[in-house]
């Protein structure tokens, strides 16, 4: 990173509550933005053209803005995942990229069981037709569901939001647990007695598919329709790490043709998810806009923690959930040597 400015500009976004903006305002010059939109699109490139650091969730940056902002050190973005920054480009720039782990892990994974209890037991479906006055008779084999407890989990990414859903699956539910992972965990399969399989081993022997990878050119189209054909027609695929780590076209394909049960979706390749896609009105969808972490308790824990990662860089007590810290490094120590 760049040396210390003589006094901190940061630009913040959505969202940050008054004892947050005014932590930061001990330390730095804060122009706060509640929303963007066309009106305030200026002013926020203005700001942001001056300013040493950039904090919030949902933070649309492209290469062009930061050709804009030549003094950008650090952002500090109120999410876990970053696929949504040009990492590349912040990488060149040696800015320094932090995130929030962690707080919202348990709060995902009970997103994620939501939506297995849903799919798997057609609640949304079913709840529906009491809504809609449709209830007029008891119950029948046609509006039957399939269990949850007893059936075969697959992890699909087994880290911090992997581990809490299998964790619910194992101890909660006696679900016998598969995962995928890049690296193997003695410790869930000690704990839970999860079995580390390859990516087709798993669809082949799931009943329930969750998806927990991060998105990056690795996981894009990971579940394609190669994927899909390797489960079990009675399976159900619940994603709710990235959209766009599941092909979605092939996925409509899977679910309107009966390749697969069901799909449990929290995240899609474009969001918000257009009133005009299949998987807005299928009956064997459930979807939802992108809750994961969308309680009271969780937002404000990861909007502190957002705050508390860019106090540390701007009172010089070094980067803390840094994502791109060894890159950082060395673009600073090239910068040195030159
Ligand atoms: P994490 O702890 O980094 O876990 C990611 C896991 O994916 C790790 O176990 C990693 O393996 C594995 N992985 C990465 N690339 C892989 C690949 N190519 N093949 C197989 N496994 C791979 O991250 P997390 O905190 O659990 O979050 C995961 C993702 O969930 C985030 O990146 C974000 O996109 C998404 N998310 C969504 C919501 C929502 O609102 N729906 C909320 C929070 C997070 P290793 O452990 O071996 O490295």
């Amino acid at each position: 990173m760049a040396e210390k400015p003589q006094k901190w500009r940061v630009v913040a976004l959505r969202r940050l509550s008054d004892a947050q903006l005014a932590a930061l305002s001990q330390v730095a010059e804060v122009t706060y933005f509640e929303d963007l939109n066309s009106s305030n699109q200026a002013d926020f490139l203005l700001a942001l053209s001056k300013a040493h650091a950039l904090i919030g969730g949902k933070l649309e940056l492209d290469e062009a803005m930061l050709e804009q902002a030549p003094q950008l050190q650090v952002v500090a973005t109120i999410s876990v995942g970053y696929d949504h920054l040009p990492l590349h480009a912040l990488n060149q720039r040696g800015i320094l990229v932090c995130n929030t782990p962690d707080v919202l892990t348990e709060t995902t994974a009970d997103t994620a069981f939501a939506l297995i209890m849903a799919v798997q037991r057609r609640l949304v479906e079913l709840a529906n037709l009491v809504r809609e006055g449709d209830w007029r008779a008891h119950i029948g084999i046609e509006h039957f569901g399939i269990d949850v407890h007893g059936k075969t989990l697959g992890i699909v990414g087994a880290g911090r939001i992997g581990a809490a859903i299998a964790k619910r699956g194992a101890l909660g539910f006696g679900m016998p647990i598969l995962y995928t992972s890049a690296s193997s965990k003695p410790e869930l399969e000690q704990r839970l007695g999860a079995q580390r399989r390859t990516l087709d081993e798993l669809l082949a022997e799931a009943d329930i598919v969750c998806l927990c990878v991060p998105y990056n050119t690795d996981t894009h189209h990971f579940i394609d329709a190669d994927a899909l054909a390797r489960m079990k027609p009675t399976a159900a695929l619940v994603n709710v790490a990235r959209g766009k780590v599941v092909d979605e076209s092939a996925l409509i394909d899977a679910l309107r043709y009966s390749k697969i049960r069901a799909a449990g979706l929290d995240v899609f390749a474009q969001e918000p998810l257009s009133a005009d896609s299949p998987l807005s009105t299928m009956h064997n969808v459930v979807a939802t806009p992108h809750i994961g972490s969308a309680t009271h308790e969780t937002r404000t824990a990861m909007a502190q923690l957002a705050v508390d990662n860019l106090l540390s860089v701007l009172t010089g007590h070094g980067s803390r959930n840094g994502v791109n810290e060894d890159t950082c490094q060395r673009v600073a120590n090239a910068a040195k040597e030159t």
